[in-house]
């Protein structure tokens, strides 16, 4: 299967280092939301893999988490588009869970959910932690300068990691 990954914060919607914890500030990046509906269309399988601490930290709750990922799907449903499995991981970064990124939990999740390997998929994150989860499981750590990308550039980068300006670049490159 055509299976890519995003990271959510900073490569869907805009990233805030004050956390996103309500609908409104939840702001999507037009081009990114056009990019998931265009690979959608092509026959790809977009997931979403999210850090969201912020649940653990209680500055928001699932119900309104939820209420982004709605908001996320009825935007690319809007443009024919189709968004596929989103996970999140809700712990905080003591608790030792296996989800939270920079462990790879939740791409093993997605995979297993689609009962597929995930070598050589294409992770797409801002982050560092988003590349190391990438490399842990063997995916291909794909990195976009939104959100904290122009950050995570100025430190070293895992080897073969690809660099995009946004998730509109990405697309054109997985459809091109
Ligand atoms: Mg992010
Ligand atoms: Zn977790």
């Amino acid at each position: 299967m055509k299976l890519l990954i995003l990271d959510r914060d900073g490569v869907i919607n805009q990233d805030s280092d004050a956390y996103i914890k309500t609908l409104d500030e939840w702001i999507p990046i037009p081009s990114s939301i056009a990019a998931i509906a265009r690979l959608s269309q092509a026959g790809w399988t977009v997931a979403v893999a999210t850090n969201q601490s912020g649940i653990a930290r209680g500055y928001y709750d699932l119900a309104t988490l939820e209420s982004m990922h709605a908001r996320l799907r009825q935007l690319v449903a809007e443009q024919g588009g189709e968004v596929g499995l989103i996970v999140h991981c809700p712990h905080g970064p003591d608790d030792g869970c296996d989800c939270r990124k920079p462990k790879p939990g939740m791409l093993r999740q997605i995979a297993a959910h689609y009962a597929t390997e995930l070598a050589g998929i294409w992770f797409v994150g801002d982050t560092s932690g988003d590349l190391q989860a990438a490399l842990a499981v063997d995916c291909q750590p794909v990195l976009v300068k939104t959100g904290k990308g122009e950050r995570t550039l100025a430190k070293p980068l895992p080897p073969g990691t690809l660099v995009f300006a946004d998730l509109a670049a990405v697309a054109d490159q997985l459809l091109s």
